[in-house]
């Protein structure tokens, strides 16, 4: 297979870059110093891309390379994948579901617990030597919450159940209810924020999903409220969400994603109320490794003429 042109389009983990570069002829966007200059001498050897959540496969980048077959996203969500574009080119499309579940839902527990138990607040605390002087003051308690989850797929499952063995009653909010589950069901996004705590968003980013969290949902949550976003930043309104919190209308936030990460509103720097996370969800070495192979294993079983093990499209 090493002369089928693989792009990748900026760096995701040094495993992968090794792992493609034993098997196929592999090009890295990044490295020339104008993409379009690469594009026009490379494009025709290029059959294979592989994005991930920062670059993927946008309409453009997909039209410049005609030999195209294969996208092979180093990520669950499909937001930078221009899916329309491929499907009618006929490219097929891979994620990596399902091995990054448990890291990602670790995560969002790891956030609600550092906001309700203010644990970067006591560990400056500690750090900074204000505990010789005084006690740190308390914290919400977590078990036993209200939890909220939008989109009850893979991770906001795999929330629902680790929220249940901290005693939470969960209910949740998705395009369809789910009667396997016996969390309460909410047909209105904004109900559910009303009747819930702690509201975690895990559904997929969709021109629906675009700012599902908006002001009235914030609003709903309300003063003791906790937001927690592990899914994508334009999930929420973020200006909504910063007004929110200097204003003392939601009680706090958890966020691994922004909406135009890696910038992050200057507010919510220095607010303490907020835990704040650089999109870290799945990244563990276990998890980016298992990402990796299925990333690699999509490849190769498309080269080979078999059957994708995690099609898209
Ligand atoms: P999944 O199993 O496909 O679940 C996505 C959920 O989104 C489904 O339950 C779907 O529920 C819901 N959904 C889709 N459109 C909706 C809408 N209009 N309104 C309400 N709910 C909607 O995917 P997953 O593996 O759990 O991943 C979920 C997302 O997490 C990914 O798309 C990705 O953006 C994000 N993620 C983040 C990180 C990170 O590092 N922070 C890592 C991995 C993934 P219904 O079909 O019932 O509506």
């Amino acid at each position: 297979m090493d002369s089928i042109g693989v792009l990748i389009t900026c760096p995701m983990s040094d495993y992968l870059e090794q792992q493609l570069q034993k098997r196929f002829n592999l090009f890295k966007l990044w490295t020339h110093t104008s993409d379009s200059d690469f594009l026009k001498n490379n494009s025709n050897s290029i059959q294979a891309l592989v994005g991930n959540t920062k670059i993927g496969a946008d309409a453009e980048l997909i039209d410049s390379l005609p030999k195209l077959e294969i996208v092979s996203s180093y990520s669950v969500g499909l937001d930078k994948i221009d899916l329309r574009k491929c499907e009618e080119k006929g490219i097929r499309v891979t994620n990596t579901p399902d091995v990054l579940t448990d890291d990602v839902a670790d995560a969002a527990i790891g956030l609600v617990l550092a906001v309700t138990r203010r644990v970067c607040e006591c560990d400056r605390f500690v750090r900074s030597g204000l505990w010789k002087k005084c006690d740190f003051g308390l914290g919400t308690k977590f078990s036993g919450k209200s939890v909220g989850i939008v989109g009850l797929g893979r991770i906001g499952s795999a929330i629902a159940k680790r929220a249940q063995a901290f005693g939470c009653v969960i209910s949740y909010y998705s395009r369809s209810e789910k009667p396997e589950t016996n969390y309460k069901y909410y047909s209105s996004i904004i109900d559910l924020a009303a009747n819930c705590h702690i509201l975690f968003v895990a559904c997929a980013l969709t021109e629906e999903t675009h700012h599902i969290v908006n002001r009235e949902v914030i609003d709903a949550l309300g003063p003791k409220g906790i937001l927690i976003n592990i899914g994508r930043g334009p999930h929420i309104d973020e200006p909504e969400l910063v007004s929110a919190l200097l204003e003392g209308r939601l009680g706090g936030a958890g966020l691994d994603v922004f909406e135009n990460e890696p910038e992050v509103p200057e507010h919510l720097l220095v607010l303490e109320n907020v835990v704040l996370l650089p999109h870290v969800g799945s990244d563990t070495v276990e998890t980016s490794e298992a990402m990796a192979d299925l990333v690699i294993n999509n490849l190769e079983a498309h080269f080979l003429k078999k059957p994708l093990l995690t099609p898209v499209i």
